[in-house]
């Protein structure tokens, strides 16, 4: 006998709505920046073997530069497809933090951000923009940043990395970067902190032979990992209480390791203290986003770790697709409070662009 079906008797009246999105870390690049063999003329470094830019080969990295420069028709159409009402663009690494003189990296910012804002201006509310810094000269560095969030418009601020300082590697709880820090504070804008290949003699020291390693299979989160955790025990956010820091590809591992990475902090011999512990940190001045890193067992270890108020919903365009990166959120195993606040409200909260 055929299975007896139960009848359709009813559901609800209309289709749900697509979830709306904010998509925080999608990138350009400056268009007067010429990217031979997918390096940078910009001052950063390449990747350990010389032939290919973060481990990618030159089939990818070809239509990877093509989106890239494509501020246009193909970009609008696949933020279309996700489901995407805004994107919030930056400068992709390879930015001014590698140039070395500190007046080329000044002039470098003021012109990234100008053609950021305008940009931004003639996209029809599709585009924010987070502004290039100068950290080279702190000074000017404070200087930019205000003219950029209060002159041009622009959301918050994006560094990609450490700034070479001639041979020196400028991490951000230096602190020659304290007006900075506290200009952040006062103008309420976020810093986003992105990836960058670790430094040449630690690619020496631990990559040699694993050049497919160095980049964004392995070596970009323990090199950013590392620099955030330099803030969060260098005081910058005891300092700065009301900092805010966004970091990528949904922590950097910092959420699986933080319970650990504490603990054994507690013991260390250096007199080194802080007032909270780094889960607090991260519950309160950090934020995390789904950036290039798809996966249900990372955001779930995320929401554990800091909560559905913290993290937000971010592509990495153009090295990910963000057709990919919605359709993966709008199925991941998380309430739907959870999805509307990941997808929308908190990016619209954080960069005040509720309404848009
Ligand atoms: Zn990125």
């Amino acid at each position: 006998m055929a299975i007896r079906q139960l009848p359709v008797v009813g559901g609800p009246t209309e289709a749900p709505v697509r979830q709306r999105k904010i998509a925080i870390e999608e990138h350009f690049v400056d268009p007067q920046q010429v990217r031979p063999n997918f390096g940078d003329s910009f001052g950063g470094e390449f990747a350990q073997d010389g032939s290919s830019y973060a481990g990618f080969n030159p089939e990818f990295a070809e239509v990877v530069e093509a989106r890239m420069r494509d501020l246009r028709e193909g970009r609008i159409e696949e933020m279309d497809a996700a489901g995407i009402d805004v994107a919030i663009l930056s400068h992709t690494i390879g930015g001014v933090e590698g140039i070395a003189d500190p007046a080329a990296a000044v002039s470098a910012a003021r012109r990234v951000n100008t053609f950021l804002a305008e940009e931004v201006a003639g996209s029809g509310g599709r585009f924010e923009g987070l502004a290039s810094m100068p950290l080279q000269d702190p000074d000017e560095a404070t200087r930019e940043l205000k003219r950029a969030i209060t002159e041009l418009g622009l959301r918050g601020v994006m560094v990609n990395g450490y700034s070479n300082l001639g041979d020196d590697k400028v991490y951000l709880d230096d602190e020659r970067f304290e007006p900075f820090w506290t200009t952040l504070e006062e103008l309420q804008v976020p810093l986003y902190l992105h990836p960058r290949l670790p430094a040449r003699a630690v690619q020496d020291a631990i990559y040699h032979g694993h050049p497919e390693l160095v980049g964004a299979a392995w070596g970009f989160a323990p090199e950013t990992a590392t620099h955030v955790l330099r803030m969060v025990y260098g005081g910058v956010f005891d300092r700065h209480p009301g900092a805010n820091l966004i970091i990528g590809h949904l922590g950097e591992t910092l959420p699986f390791f933080a319970g650990r990475i504490q603990r054994a902090f507690e013991y260390n011999p250096y007199s080194r203290r802080t007032r909270k512990r780094l889960q607090d940190y991260l519950s309160d001045n950090i934020w995390l986003t789904t950036s290039g890193n798809f996966n249900d067992q990372a955001l779930i270890t995320a929401l554990l770790t800091v909560g559905a108020d913290h993290i937000m919903f971010a592509s990495d365009y153009p090295y990910d697709m963000a057709t990919d990166a919605a359709r993966w959120i709008e199925a991941a195993p998380i309430s739907e409070n959870d999805r509307r606040k990941i997808c929308y409200g908190n990016a619209a909260a954080l960069f005040g662009l509720a309404g848009k």
